[in-house]
């Protein structure tokens, strides 16, 4: 058997212990003598491996009993509109933060629903850096400020925790979230789809807090408001059980890996290492301003486009694969999530140099 390097912006890589634990109890889960994937989610086992995977969440985020959390379907890009349809209440206005592709699909969805106020765009300088927040121009009849901490495309992460005030912050963490610890009191409704860093896809994680969850009008389609999905504890239809499944090993297997502290503390450094292998070479360079680089999506450009195509394909015999950057952008990018060994990390930046070498 050979596993490779996968630096895939997601689906991405999973931890080889998660997908072998998988793999034991592929045939019979517990002594059910069932698949995962062949249980009711009504019956007494499935509901207990739900609930473990919720509350180790919970206790991983350290997620306040004020908030709930919901396991859906339909990917994140099906919150870009339950987020207006549940949120806005009686006002016709919503805050959007531009900074890159992920902003840009929230606020043309949002669109549909309200005004949209675009209070900071970082569009002109071609999302390589974070507006000020002292410069947002929020509107104060907003029902609520959204914003993408982690430009998964453009490799631009907001390394703070916005101020805005009262309003609820909305937060698309889908490439981000367990990336280290973060404050959920300061947010209103966090939001994460699974592929990136908790999961298989077919699965949204979204953390409320209770107080807005009563916004919403009686005309919301019944699957898409979220007190339907609350009321139902995320079984209000067949909910995606084995990516909820593997999303609890994922949670069970940071816990047993020193939780989202360590991860930070490995992820930085991960994200360090490669950024100071690109900044110190002449054939790489990352345009994001330094203080706003993501640790997640490391994206880069070669000087010589015409090796775009040797770097790959030399890469991918070295056992590095998905180097290549969205269709949109070009370049490399590496996306390096929780999952992505050191290892992995080092034999990368082992790599560019080697082509460094040859090539330069
Ligand atoms: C991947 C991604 C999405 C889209 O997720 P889907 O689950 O495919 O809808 C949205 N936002 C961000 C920041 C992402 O990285």
């Amino acid at each position: 058997m050979k596993r490779v390097y996968n630096f895939s912006a997601g689906p991405a890589m999973l931890p080889a212990e998660v997908l072998k634990r998988a793999q034991d109890e592929m045939m019979d889960w517990n002594g059910s003598g069932m698949c995962v994937m062949e249980m009711s989610h009504r019956g007494k086992e499935y509901v207990s491996i739900a609930e473990k995977a919720e509350a180790d969440l919970r206790e991983l985020m350290a997620v306040p009993s004020n908030y709930k959390i919901l396991f859906l379907q339909g990917g994140a890009s099906t919150q870009f509109a339950m987020i207006p349809m549940n949120l806005l209440g009686d006002s016709k206005n919503a805050d959007y933060i531009y900074t890159g592709s992920w902003s840009k699909k929230a606020i043309s969805e949002a669109k549909k629903f309200c005004s949209v106020n675009v209070a900071a765009s970082s569009e002109k300088e071609k999302f390589t850096t974070i507006p000020d927040v002292s410069t947002w121009n929020l509107d104060k009849n907003a029902a609520y400020v959204h914003y993408t901490p982690n430009e998964t495309i453009e490799g631009l992460e907001f390394q703070f925790i916005p101020d805005v005030g009262d309003k609820p912050l909305v937060a698309d963490m889908s490439s981000t979230i367990l990336s280290r610890p973060i404050d959920v009191s300061k947010f209103g409704l966090i939001y994460a789809g699974a592929q990136k860093n908790i999961g298989p896809a077919g699965l949204v994680i979204v953390i409320i807090r209770e107080d807005l969850l009563d916004k919403v009008s009686g005309t919301v389609p019944t699957m898409l408001q979220y007190k339907t999905h609350v009321e139902a504890e995320s079984m209000y239809n067949t909910p995606p059980t084995y990516s909820w499944y593997i999303a609890g090993l994922v949670f069970d297997w940071l816990k047993r890996n020193g939780g989202l502290s360590k991860m930070a503390e490995i992820n930085k450094t991960k994200a360090d290492k490669l950024y100071s292998a690109i900044d110190s070479s002449s054939m790489y360079r990352n345009p994001v301003d330094k203080p706003h680089r993501s640790w997640m999506n490391v994206p880069f450009i070669l000087k010589n486009a015409d090796l775009d195509k040797p770097f790959l394909e030399e890469a991918k015999k070295s056992g590095l694969v998905t180097l290549a950057g969205h269709r949109s952008v070009g370049g490399m990018r590496a996306s390096i999530y929780n999952a992505m060994p050191m290892e992995g990390v080092d034999a990368l930046i082992e790599f560019m140099k080697e082509f460094e070498r040859k090539n330069g």
